[in-house]
């Protein structure tokens, strides 16, 4: 009889992961609070379009996307904007979030996966430290394992018990709380870098964007610390100062969302259970895209569970999916994931020296989710902490940016000790030592 396995949560890696597993013959069933034409949210998201080759996905008719434009980064100061330069093989695509759940739902029904939609899961069902199935608000369903794809702030994740190891919540500074909407445009001038990000903007800790799109203007605020659609409304009066185009009325989305920006979980499996998506935390931190690395999960997580020939799907047979993740993309999230504690602590003058001083270039700001621009963002590291050595007189930036490179060191050193085999103690006692790598000290 075909295994069972449950989604919980209609997470982008969740559903890629149903569809190749109903492909190969397993009874799939995704559970998903929202209706189906609720799914999603109503705006565009970037990302690299090999994700959905890798993850034996289909690629989206021409006429549903567009090549995303350079990003352009404006410091505190404003003073020297410094614009990206992705190469043309890499540039990623701009699609519609409801077409992209449309392509992946689609594809995973055709494969045999079963939706069922407004069924919010509420807990996992236990038989000791085992997941054995999932609650719902319309009753219990049981699975041989159980899939989370319920995203950042998972109350099936949380709900898992403590030995598994498996962290239930987001600390501080781990995600942003995100603000978007898409406004009218009020100026038909073109502007001179018509995709914006700005660091640290007003004296805040955090990002924002303002990114000119035809007819419309996409305005993104993050920051580390909750705060109102009221207050974004007065937040957004200072980007409209310097974007002329950002015009007042909403047209779309115009409410907050919250974005994990942290290293992976450092535990994502356990006995009958696997994470994957914003709730395995798979999104590249700073800049917060996740779809490109949940489809590769799923392809991974995919794959060990078909090869479990034992068809326990235990910590220890799911562990290689997380191995996989790590060395492919997770370790290389680290070193991003330190460079953003630094946004927390940093001086808007000081970001400001490290841009007006050519510290941080088009090279070094030149971050896409694709794991190929990502090397190469890690590779500029050396480099970049002997250029800041040399050019930086603030004797505390120069300590700060000199305790990154070893944090970053050290974060390499840990992962390569990552355990190849599942033992849970082995496991937990690696988790511990790394997630305290990424603990903010003031
Ligand atoms: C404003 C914003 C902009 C973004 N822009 C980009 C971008 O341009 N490019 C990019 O790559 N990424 C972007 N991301 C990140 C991206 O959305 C996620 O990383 C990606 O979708 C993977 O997350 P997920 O699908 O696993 O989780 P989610 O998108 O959070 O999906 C989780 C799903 O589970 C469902 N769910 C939650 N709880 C329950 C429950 N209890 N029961 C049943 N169902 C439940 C939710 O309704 C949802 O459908 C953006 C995120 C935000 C918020």
């Amino acid at each position: 009889m075909a295994k069972k396995i449950i989604v919980a949560g209609g997470g982008h890696g969740g559903i890629a992961c149903a569809a190749q597993l109903a492909a190969a013959g397993y009874e799939v069933e995704v559970y998903e609070k929202h209706a189906r034409d609720q799914m999603g949210y109503d705006w565009t998201d970037i990302f690299d379009p090999k994700s959905l080759r890798y993850a034996h996905l289909p690629m989206p008719a021409r006429d549903k996307y567009e090549y995303k434009t350079n990003m352009t980064f404006i410091p505190p100061s404003g003073r020297t904007p410094v614009k990206q330069d992705v190469p043309e093989s890499e540039l990623e695509i701009k699609m519609e979030r409801r077409d992209i759940y449309d392509l992946i739902i689609t594809h995973a029904e055709k494969n045999g996966a079963k939706f069922f939609f407004s069924q919010a899961v509420t807990g996992a069902i236990l038989a000791g430290d085992r997941v054995i199935g999932i609650e719902t608000e319309k009753g219990q369903v049981f699975g041989d394992m159980v899939i989370d794809a319920c995203g950042c702030e998972s109350v099936l994740r949380a709900s898992l018990p403590d030995v598994c190891g498996i962290q239930k919540h987001t600390n501080a500074f781990e995600k942003f709380y995100v603000y978007r909407a898409f406004y009218n445009r009020a100026s038909e001038e073109e502007p001179e870098h018509p995709y914006k990000v700005y660091m640290l903007p007003n004296g805040r800790m955090g990002i924002g964007w303002v990114a000119c799109e035809g007819d419309y203007s996409d305005l993104l605020i993050g920051e580390f610390e909750p705060f109102t659609v009221e207050e974004a409304e007065q937040k957004a009066a200072f980007f409209r100062k310097d974007n002329p185009v950002l015009g007042d009325k909403v047209l779309r989305g115009g409410y907050m969302v919250e974005i994990p920006v942290r290293q992976p979980l450092s535990i994502m499996v356990a006995d009958g259970y696997a994470a994957i998506g914003d709730s395995a935390f798979m999104t590249v931190p700073i800049i917060g895209s996740g779809l490109a690395d949940a489809f590769k999960a799923s392809k991974m997580l995919a794959e060990t569970i078909i090869a479990d020939k034992s068809e326990t799907y235990s910590a220890e047979t799911l562990w290689p999916y997380q191995v996989k993740y790590y060395k492919a993309l997770g370790a290389g999230m680290a070193p991003l994931a330190l460079v953003k504690l630094l946004l927390a602590k940093i001086t808007p003058a000081q970001l400001d020296y490290l841009f007006d001083n050519g510290i941080l270039g088009a090279d070094e700001l030149t971050i896409t989710a694709d794991s190929t621009s990502l090397g190469s963002m890690l590779s500029f590291n050396p480099a970049l902490l002997a250029k800041a050595k040399s050019l930086i007189k603030d004797k505390e930036l120069t300590a700060m940016v000199l305790k990154l490179g070893k944090d970053i060191g050290r974060a390499a050193a840990v992962c390569a000790t990552m355990p190849k085999v599942y033992g849970r103690y082995p496991v937990q006692r690696w988790a511990k030592g790394y997630d305290k790598l990424f603990r903010l000290k003031k």
